[in-house]
């Protein structure tokens, strides 16, 4: 399997594009955090490495890392985009807690192939799927009661 890191310089070779020093420092900061994080906060991580990178290029190349298939971009419907690691990380759903924003990672695999054949009898061959499934975590119905 190729790196992450290879596959994005093959993308952006395909598209006419090179590896700049500030496509490179941003696509560090990203490869180094697991987990859900929205742009500004990989804004604001990349800053602090590299004060001369601007919003807006973090932003292209985040969009660019979408594209290339290394990170993937969803709305868990808190009208915030949101986005984690992708390539060579298994597929996953969600589970969001309503009140604090926790997020819990799942997969059933009952569920998968369910969707698959919801989606073929209806002659859909499935690219891609989300599913995320809302409530309140243990530690807010705790403190709630
Ligand atoms: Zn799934
Ligand atoms: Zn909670
Ligand atoms: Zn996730």
């Amino acid at each position: 399997m190729k790196s992450a890191r290879q596959v994005f310089i093959e993308f952006l070779g395909d598209n006419g594009m090179s590896l700049t020093h500030q496509r490179r420092v941003i696509v560090e900061s990203f490869l180094e955090n697991e987990g859900h994080f929205t742009a500004e906060q990989l804004y604001s991580r990349v800053s602090k490495q590299a004060p001369d990178i601007g919003q807006a290029t973090v932003y292209r190349t985040l969009k660019l890392l979408v594209e290339s298939g290394l990170a993937d971009a969803f709305d868990l419907g808190e009208g915030v985009t949101l986005y984690e690691h992708h390539y060579g990380h298994a597929h996953h759903d969600h589970l969001v807690c309503a009140q604090c924003g926790r997020k819990v990672e799942i997969v059933d695999e009952t569920i998968e192939r369910r969707q698959a054949a919801l989606a073929e009898e209806n002659g859909f061959t499935l690219t891609r799927h989300r599913m995320v499934l809302f409530g309140i975590c243990p530690a807010c119905s705790g403190a709630a009661a």
